[in-house]
């Protein structure tokens, strides 16, 4: 039995066919997929299947990541951020030494394919330096919202679309104009990974003992990078406010780092330092392939939260509403996509909105069960991994007929 017909089970037998025969029109091709972490964040998250998948498609699939001097990682950090519209410090040396490590991993790495796909701006300089023909195909992956960007930094991105030949957006609010074809595919979870797949009773409380939360009693929980945009602080001023109306409430802040992402260290410490010695409120620092973990603790909660004050898609968000949980998230980048007020959870805009809508829904077990009856047939309908492997296979498609401008979506 290959991989792919283990997921006849979850979305059926016709929609696994859909995507098979899809494949066979592209069958053969070389994809490289490169970007730079092969841990920690959503993206290595959706590379982690989706490689092993094209591959049994009959796509012959590599994943490749860039590699830099540390101080590459605090520039591309500030490009990051500087997408996401927060002011940033950067010299022209700093994008100096962009140019200069991608121009170094254009030698470095295999990049010899029929295309490539190149997630967010780390690598976004590949075309520019890899010699013509050794690659077919570009194609500009951006996971962020790039629609309110920092204007040098977009600046100097942007000079590096003209050498792709099709770029892809999350979602459309997240996109500018550019000079090329524009996908918009948002991503998706592995039902059958170990983050979503069922897991039995005793693995969940016996992960819960060993962190030394109470299964009788409600908890809220957030699972992140250690990152300013997620706005952990937040999360535990609602929770300072909500503890005295519910002393039996517990808060756990879940996350890892990345090895891509310098500032997690320094997030991390002004966490702890916020949390003090809080009754009930654990903050958890997970190894990278805790995934088991994060699903026991997923399925343990009571609402799950996501409090982001920027963010792309927000794949916690799928993992939890997957599980059957209500989501009060920031009302920002692709978690508006996922909540949908009395729904499927609550968006919120402050700690305080966050606390009220906490109070709700811990007022009334009927409605979180209902929201999360919906959340998960939301994200079965949407944000699943074959709906995006299909998405993928038209890009490929539409790249071998660049006319066909209806595969455009
Ligand atoms: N994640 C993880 N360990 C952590 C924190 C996050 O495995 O300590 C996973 C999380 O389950 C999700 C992904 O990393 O699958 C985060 O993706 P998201 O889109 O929510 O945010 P990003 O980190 O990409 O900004």
């Amino acid at each position: 039995m290959g991989l792919l017909d283990r997921y006849e089970e979850v979305v059926g037998h016709q929609e696994v066919r859909r995507l098979r025969h899809l494949a066979e029109r592209v069958a053969g091709k070389r994809i490289v997929h490169v970007n730079s972490t092969r841990t920690g964040g959503g993206v290595a998250e959706i590379l982690g299947w989706m490689v092993p998948l094209f591959n049994e498609l009959g796509l012959e699939t590599r994943w490749e990541v860039i590699a830099g001097p540390p101080d590459f990682y605090r520039v591309t950090k500030s490009f990051h951020n500087a997408i996401q519209g927060l002011p940033v410090n950067l010299k022209r040396g700093d994008f100096e030494l962009h140019n200069e490590v991608n121009r170094q991993n254009a030698e470095r790495l295999n990049l010899e394919a029929d295309a490539v796909f190149v997630h967010d701006p780390q690598p976004g300089y590949l075309p520019h330096f890899t010699p013509k023909g050794r690659v077919k195909r570009w194609v500009w992956r951006c996971h962020i919202d790039a629609a309110r960007p920092n204007r040098a930094v977009w600046k100097y991105l942007e000079k590096a679309v003209p050498m792709y030949d099709a770029t892809i957006f999350s979602m459309a609010a997240f996109a500018r104009p550019l000079p090329r074809p524009m996908f918009i595919i948002p991503p998706s979870i592995d039902p059958l990974s170990d983050k979503n797949c069922p897991i039995p009773e005793a693995e969940r409380l016996e992960t819960l003992g060993r962190h030394g939360i109470d299964a009788d009693r409600p908890l809220l929980l957030q699972v992140s990078r250690f990152d300013r945009f997620k706005d952990p602080l937040g999360v535990i001023d609602a929770f300072r406010l909500l503890k005295p109306y519910y002393p039996e409430l517990q808060l756990v802040l879940a996350g890892g780092s990345a090895d891509d992402d310098p500032e997690g260290a320094e997030v991390l410490k002004e966490v702890m330092e916020r949390a003090g010695s809080e009754k009930d409120l654990k903050v958890l620092l997970l190894p990278p392939d805790a995934h088991r973990t994060i699903n026991a603790l997923q399925r343990s909660a009571t609402i799950i939260l996501q409090k982001s004050l920027r963010e792309g898609f927000g794949l916690t968000v799928t993992e939890a509403l997957w599980k059957g949980k209500p989501v009060i998230g920031g009302a920002t980048g692709g978690i508006a996509l996922q909540i949908h007020d009395y729904q499927t959870g609550f968006l919120v805009y402050s700690p305080a909105g966050a606390a009220y809508r906490v109070r709700y829904l811990l007022r009334y077990a009927d409605k979180r069960q209902r929201m999360g009856k919906i959340g998960h047939e939301f994200v079965k309908e949407h944000f699943l991994l074959v709906r995006h492997l299909r998405d993928y296979l038209k890009v490929l498609l539409y790249l071998d007929h660049p006319g066909m401008e209806t595969l455009v979506v």
